[in-house]
């Protein structure tokens, strides 16, 4: 091993509404000497994530806050390239872990799950099989509950979850409407992901006329990532009994906006609204794995990546999602020679 240098982003600021690159520094830190019982993990990718922009305000919430001066944390995928003494891991193993966000971590391994990039691509695990394909599947399938036939209206649809939960939305035999932010994500949502019907938000005069429009029978279930005019159209369109499923709201992460002007139309319509986070369904994680890679080996599940490369470039990748910069998952390649 010849690195003794790990690169590492640490929040400088807490940003105020949308995020700044000068938000974030870059620092360099030794790697230690490893002691017994200890890994080193050269990370390959690391994720970016919506929710990572919650950590940044000072108040608690489902994970912590993050602390001005240290690093960030989340999702990261690569390769244990030195171990120490009893640990099971090996030289060589594919790993996935929490401590993205830098170049090099070490480990006792207990946080450390061992990932097959046999399969599908290293970056998968934090794509289409990792936590937002989780996501997708646990929120569609026990919060949704579809049923063959029924009308499933998905936002942010083009994104790592959204893209997803359109495709399970039709291996359930349903109708699938999406929304996404540019024309070229509607036309893979049409071509590939393979909907119904598909809109640019940022196009249309009215998203509640559009939906009207392209939901004649109405929605049953709205798979929400973004909130704001979005849950205030599908609340216009939903039908008698219609789910709900609050996944996400990123339209309001950078900003506190006033809710939904329409919430009244759940009682009369006896609408179901859930909010779910995915880490509390881990129970479902085993049929997950199992029903993802049925679907894959049949090619029932497409995916897109837009990868930015390089540790200093993550802030840009992490603003990138408030700015619909990604189609698909959006991933930081932090080893050039990864493939
Ligand atoms: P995505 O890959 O969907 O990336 C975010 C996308 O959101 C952007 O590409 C952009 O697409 C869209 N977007 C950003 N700002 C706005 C806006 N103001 N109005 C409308 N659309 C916007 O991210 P994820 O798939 O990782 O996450 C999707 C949602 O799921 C988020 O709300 C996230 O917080 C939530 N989530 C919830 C989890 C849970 O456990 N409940 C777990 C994981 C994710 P476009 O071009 O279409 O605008």
């Amino acid at each position: 091993m010849s690195a003794t240098i790990s690169r590492e982003i640490r929040l400088k600021h807490r940003p105020k509404g949308l995020p700044r690159v000068d938000d974030f520094e870059l620092t360099e830190v030794p790697i230690p000497a490893l002691e017994d019982g200890q890994v080193l993990v050269q990370n390959h990718y690391m994720s970016v994530d919506p929710y990572m922009r919650g950590r940044m305000y000072d108040q608690p919430s489902y994970v912590a806050p993050f602390q001005i001066g240290e690093p960030l944390d989340g999702g990261c995928v690569g390769q244990v390239i030195q171990a120490q003494g009893s640990v099971p891991f090996q030289v060589g193993d594919y790993v996935s872990g929490r401590q993205g966000w830098r170049e090099y971590y070490v480990s006792d391994g207990s946080e450390l799950s061992r990932v097959d990039p046999a399969h599908v691509p290293l970056q998968a695990y934090l794509g289409t099989v990792g936590m937002p394909g989780m996501t997708a599947y646990v929120g569609l399938l026990d919060i949704g509950r579809p049923k063959s036939g029924e009308t499933v209206f998905v936002s942010a649809a083009a994104g790592a979850v959204g893209s997803i939960v359109c495709q399970i939305a039709k291996l359930k035999g349903c109708r699938v409407v999406g929304s996404a932010g540019s024309a070229s994500k509607v036309q893979w949502l049409r071509d590939v992901a393979g909907v119904d019907a598909a809109f640019n938000y940022k196009e249309v005069g009215s998203l509640t006329e559009e939906l009207g429009r392209l939901c004649p029978h109405g929605v049953d279930i709205y798979f929400e990532n973004v909130g704001g005019a979005h849950l205030e159209a599908a609340l216009d369109h939903m039908n008698m009994f219609g789910r709900i499923v609050l996944c996400g709201m990123i339209s309001q992460y950078n900003e506190n906006s006033a809710g939904p002007a329409n919430l009244r139309f759940a009682v009369r319509k006896r609408l179901t609204l859930q909010g779910f986070i995915v880490s509390d369904h881990a129970d479902r994680r085993l049929q997950f794995e199992s029903d993802m890679r049925t679907w894959i080996a049949a090619d029932q599940i497409k995916w897109e990546e837009t990868v930015v490369t390089g540790i200093e470039n993550a802030p840009k990748a992490f603003i990138g999602l408030f700015t619909g910069d990604n189609i698909g998952k959006m991933l930081v390649r932090l080893n050039p020679g990864a493939a």
